[in-house]
């Protein structure tokens, strides 16, 4: 409880940026004697300090507490196929450092060695105290139980129910939080990016696959055991291209990177496409130069993506549909096509409901996601807050 009312402070200081005592005793609805307590604490933590006062309308000015952005430091992974992305932030998800390691093969030990060198690389590069490391957060594709702690599902390397947080736990000796990658960069939009202050909204990513992580309420969903979300593989047609999971006609075998790729491959064989196109930045290229079959290519991938949309927003009404991932570099050839056919589908009574934003991530997006699952625990507030806070404030 105790743990709960000190998250629970901190978040409202985090938020609002500037805040007085009083004013978080109001917004928490804690006791001002508790908030005065749980202050102090962290002020000697060093996670939060007094900053230079507010406006004052006569009378003595207020002293308002701010976060230290320094009081801690967290490490963010982002696991892929090939690499382990690593990124030192502070405690606002600002990168201070960045280190990026390879991966020889898929085997676990050299996944969970490459991870540990990362992170004992990036500590000593910025030259902070292991003991300023609060923790390490990691993302990676497919089916993660987050609360377990277990990877229970990785089309990509073919792992199935792996310990990963116990297992890096063992090396690292700080706390290890895991998630689906997509849920990582739906935690950062909500934390620091443009979902904060949302009470439901969608992140989707496309790219390599396509993800989706769902915010309801103001909390990530998780599903039963963190599947919720596998949008790439909602079905568009039966009879479609087969796709990696071992089924035909999903979202992503319409959307996807390496489809695009296959369709272009498809349109030079039959002599529509003047080159063999075998990187994402040629087809890029060749749509920035006009080319109708490149143009095309997109066009479809951006009506399939509306369609989609269109259903989320008719299924769950959000306030915003964030997309967002690295095939969004072609956002200027797939956004156009997609709005309209979001236009054509969504229900009369729900057009206007949902503001669509496209977010041009930077290279670093994934790496800052992961490191917000841990400053997430730093900052999180209980559920059904306005049910526990009063009953905490009758104990105090
Ligand atoms: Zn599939």
């Amino acid at each position: 409880m105790r743990a709960i009312n000190r998250a629970a402070v901190l978040n409202t200081i985090r938020r609002n940026g500037g805040i007085s005592r009083t004013e978080v005793a109001r917004s928490t609805g804690l006791s001002p004697a508790t908030v005065t307590a749980i202050t102090a604490e962290l002020i000697k933590d060093g996670l939060i300090f007094e900053k230079a006062s507010g406006n004052s309308r006569g009378g003595r000015r207020p002293i308002l507490l701010a976060l230290n952005p320094h009081g801690g430091y967290v490490v963010g992974i982002k696991l892929t196929e090939e690499h382990v992305f690593g990124a030192l932030t502070d405690l606002e998800a600002t990168v201070l450092a960045k280190k990026t390691g390879r991966l020889d093969n898929q085997r676990l030990d050299t996944a969970i060695d490459a991870i540990v060198a990362v992170v004992s690389s990036l500590v000593a590069k910025t030259g902070i105290a292991r003991g300023q490391l609060l923790g390490v957060g990691v993302g990676l594709a497919g089916i993660v139980d987050a609360r377990e702690g277990t990877l229970r599902h990785s089309p990509i390397f073919g792992w199935r129910d792996v310990p990963l947080v116990g297992l890096l736990l063992s090396h690292l000796h700080v706390p290890v939080y895991i998630d689906n990658d997509v849920n990582t960069l739906t935690l950062t939009e909500q934390l620091f990016g443009v979902g904060r202050g949302i009470e439901s909204f969608l992140t989707l990513t496309i790219g390599r696959g396509v993800g989706m992580g769902i915010v309801v309420n103001g909390q990530l969903y998780p599903g039963r055991h963190g599947g919720a979300g596998e949008i790439g593989h909602m079905v568009i047609d039966p009879d479609g291209p087969l796709c990696e999971c071992g089924h035909r006609g999903c979202l992503e075998t319409y959307v996807s990177d390496p489809h695009l790729l296959r369709m272009a491959h498809e349109a030079f064989e039959s002599g529509d496409l003047p080159a063999d196109v075998t990187e994402v930045e040629q087809l890029l290229e060749l749509a920035g130069a006009g080319n109708a079959v490149a143009l095309a290519i997109y066009a479809q991938a951006g009506e399939t993506l509306g369609r989609t949309i269109a259903n989320l927003i008719n299924t769950l009404n959000p306030m915003e549909i964030i997309i967002s991932g690295e095939g969004m570099r072609a956002a200027d050839f797939l956004v156009e096509p997609l709005r309209a056919t979001v236009d054509r589908h969504v229900m009369a009574g729900l057009s206007g409901d949902t503001e669509i934003r496209i977010d041009i991530m930077s290279d670093d997006a994934w790496a800052r996601g992961a490191a917000s699952l841990v400053l997430q625990e730093l900052f999180k507030t209980p559920l059904y807050r306005s049910e526990l806070v009063p009953t905490l404030s009758t104990l105090d």
